[in-house]
């Protein structure tokens, strides 16, 4: 019988190598760092034949003359090594130890007569770092690992690289045989876990996110302790040995688990085992402590292959499949209490099943809706950002009039020819949920609903207003938000008489706003300025006395939205559902020239004024694109809202992001008309025919949320009041059009 010193007795190999060494009658010294520490060696102390046969002496790999007082021996198994994947200072707590405690065994072996044999425990650690899909040999070394990258791999090859130099320099009396196990399972002796195991406890109780690109090469921990004794006992045997049984991905692993009936429900069942899932794990990587994460970013996507005949030839291992050394791993693992037993009966297995479909729908579920919200994103939430065309204002804004103060935010204002003013509450605030009333005439210094206040229920819900030649006072009523037609009313001013009723087809005029009416008052013309990107923006042709619609340019660029973000007056970019959804506004402002010749129409996320002759827009022989052939491009703009006409042609134009209005010549000069700190969203324009102009700010940015539901009652009042701002000619040096 031989007598062997083997060092790391406590470890998970070491306890399966004693007990094959003992049960053969060997007498073997075992170090271990605290031979006193009864929990960590009671299982060796109980072995068959340990109380004859088994000596137990302290050592510590970093103590240099750890081992010299037991070479006195034939063979040395050298299994000690740190094996953690997390270490504070990986230079002392694995290169350290590992490196040490190697030579400083090799050096007392080399100084006793006795030892023939040294067998060392290295890894396949020592082949490879980052396998390349090769087949491995014993041939292949570990070059790449470092302290910072994979340093438990890093200690294992410079361990053996290191016990290989000292055998060419110091051609001792013995030989060295190498062990290079690939990761190993299998049951253990004591309660405490293995790292190899602890994988399986970690999928089991749920640690792992997901079913990652991984690849293992397993070999079970019994058949590692016999190619151990195997090498000691064959005296031909020499050199490395690859030690591994077969490989293993995440996948399969994770079925063989629930084939088993462990962890039904905590099991990882999201696949991220494609090029996109390992690059998402791999940025997910840099979470994780250094060694894990390492580890990821170097195996992730990998599939280790090797040549293990050596072993089988040379030393005559006939090694378990991976499949058997799991289910036996699984097993032991429940007989030490780490994880919850399989569940056996069908109805939790049936139950397993069914968490898993529930937590699987759940997950394509959820990776449904975040395609869904990137698509949107990418299609309703883009843009750049508006560029600033303001010049420095014209007039002051300490000039600039509050004459109309109002409970809530204003919509549109309009002039009549006669010197009246109407406006309406802005319809997104929902006005109608306190007030009564939302038309109203300014009389005598304050707001009357118009034509009365048992009309204003036919009103709800009103957006544009504008005043006629012949005497009406045109309401419109836009549908789309809340899935109804759109009406068209006007009310003659000086009866109060409804005069006009028409409610348009179901997908016609659907955000009619802006409208105008023709010198003669038999066409209203229509902007319909869409709804963001959903539908599309046109302009409206509307014959009084038919009372029959036409939508021309419907989609048409010259109407639609383009592709700009607006800024709020605070210089913040504005878009809705958290920035899923950019703010777009298709045509709004529309003005007719004084002779009703021209239309001007200027879209709100646009960046130009575009005209059109109305005796084209009239033509009903004129298709669609004979209609935009005769469009002619006016001039720049801001992003404007509302527009009105000067009898001379200039451009009255609301400034959306500047919280002002801009003028545009009929030579094209963009000139700024006004900036007032106080406004928040320039809206509607209007020209009295004193000249005064008067503007509102209807507070869509300051009221509206992210999801465009208006505010409550509190904070409405809260922040008004709402001013109707007016300048009057006087304000002006130059008047703007005379
Ligand atoms: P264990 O962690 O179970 O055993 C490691 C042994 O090394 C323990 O006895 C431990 O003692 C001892 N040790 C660690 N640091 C020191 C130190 N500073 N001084 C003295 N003893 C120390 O691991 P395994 O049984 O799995 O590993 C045994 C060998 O096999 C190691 O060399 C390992 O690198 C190698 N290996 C393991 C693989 C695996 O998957 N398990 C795969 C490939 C190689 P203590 O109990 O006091 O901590």
């Amino acid at each position: 019988m031989a007598k062997i010193l083997i060092s790391g007795a406590t470890g998970f190999i070491a306890g399966h190598t004693i007990e094959r060494l003992l049960s053969a009658g060997h007498d073997i010294v075992g170090t271990v760092r605290e031979p006193g520490q009864t929990e960590k060696v009671r299982h060796l102390l109980e072995m068959d034949g340990a109380a004859e046969h088994l000596t137990l002496v302290a050592a510590d790999l970093t103590d240099p003359n750890a081992f010299a007082a037991h070479t006195d021996v034939d063979v040395i198994f050298h299994m000690a090594s740190p094996y953690i994947m997390n270490v504070k200072d990986p230079q002392r707590d694995l290169i350290e130890p590992a490196l040490r405690g190697t030579l400083s065994m090799l050096e007392a072996a080399a100084k006793s007569n006795r030892v023939k044999r040294v067998i060392l425990t290295s890894s396949m650690a020592a082949i490879t770092d980052e396998p390349d899909g090769r087949v491995l040999t014993e041939d292949d070394w570990n070059t790449e690992s470092s302290l910072t990258r994979n340093a438990y791999y890093f200690s294992k090859a410079e361990a053996e690289r290191a016990a290989w130099k000292f055998m060419k320099r110091e051609t001792p009396g013995f030989d060295l045989i190498v062990i290079n196990p690939f990761l190993v399972i299998g049951p253990a002796h004591t309660q405490s876990i293995n790292t190899s195991n602890q994988t399986f406890i970690d999928m089991i109780k749920g640690t792992y996110p997901a079913i990652m690109a991984l690849d293992w090469g397993f070999v079970d921990v019994r058949d590692v302790a016999d190619a151990h004794i195997a090498a000691m006992i064959t005296p031909s045997a020499s050199g490395r040995y690859i030690c591994a049984s077969g490989n293993l991905t995440m996948e399969e692993v994770v079925s063989l688990i629930r084939e088993e009936g462990y962890g039904a429900t905590k099991l990882p069942s999201m696949r991220l085992t494609g090029s996109v899932g390992t690059t998402l794990m791999k940025l997910a990587s840099y979470a994780q402590p250094q060694g894990v994460g390492s580890y990821l970013r170097t195996h992730l996507g990998r599939h280790p292959r090797f040549d293990n005949s050596k072993i089988k030839l040379d030393l005559g291992i006939a090694f378990r499949t991976p499949e058997q050394s799991v289910r036996e791993t699984l097993a032991d693992l429940t007989k030490w209490g780490h994880i919850p037993a399989p569940e056996t009966n069908q109805t939790s297995r049936k139950k397993g099943t069914i968490d898993m479909w529930i937590k699987r729908g759940l997950l394509a579920l959820i990776a449904v809706v975040v395609i869904f919200f990137l698509g949107f994103k990418l299609m309703y939430g883009g843009g750049k950002p508006y560029p600033d065309v303001s010049t420095a204002p014209l007039i002051e804004a300490a000039s600039i009039e509050t004459p109309i103060s109002l409970q809530y935010p204003p919509g549109m204002v309009a002039a009549s020819p006669d010197g009246r003013i109407f406006y309406t509450y802005h319809m997104l605030h929902k006005p109608e949920r306190f007030a009564d009333a939302t038309v109203f005439e300014w009389v005598d210094g304050k707001g009357v609903p118009f034509p009365s206040a048992t009309m204003q229920t036919e009103f709800h819900g009103a957006m544009g207003v504008t005043a006629d030649r012949q005497g009406r006072l045109w309401i419109i009523k836009p549908g789309a938000l809340e899935g109804k037609p759109t009406r068209l009313i006007a009310v003659n001013m000086a009866s109060g008489e409804m005069v006009v009723d028409h409610t348009f087809a179901k997908n016609e005029a659907g955000f009619a706003q802006d409208m105008r009416v023709s010198p003669d008052g038999r066409t209203v013309y229509l902007a319909d300025t869409g709804l963001f990107r959903f539908s599309k923006a046109g302009l409206i042709v509307f014959d009084v006395e038919t009372q029959s619609a036409r939508t021309l340019l419907k989609g048409h660029p010259s109407v639609s939205p383009q592709n700009w973000v607006m800024r709020k007056t605070n210089g913040n970019p504005y878009r809705l559902a958290f920035g899923l959804l950019t703010f777009v506004v298709g045509v709004d402002g529309i003005a007719l020239t004084e002779d009703g010749d021209w239309l001007y129409f200027a879209a709100m996320s646009h960046d130009t004024v575009y005209r059109v002759p109305s005796k084209t827009l009239l033509d009903q022989t004129l298709s669609d694109d004979d209609v935009a052939e005769q469009i002619v491009f006016v001039g720049n703009k801001p992003m404007s809202d509302g527009i009105e006409l000067l009898p001379d042609n200039t451009l009255l134009m609301t400034d959306v992001e500047n919280g002002g209005l801009a003028t545009l010549s009929p030579d094209g000069t963009l000139t700024t008309l006004t900036k007032d700190p106080r406004v928040d969203w320039a809206d509607s324009v209007t020209v009295a025919p004193d000249g005064s102009i008067w503007f509102t700010d209807s507070r869509l940015t300051d009221l509206i949320d992210q999801f465009a539901a208006p505010s409550d009652e509190a904070t409405m009042r809260e922040r008004g009041p709402y001013p109707i701002y007016r300048i009057n000619p006087d304000a002006l040096a130059q008047p703007l059009s005379e």
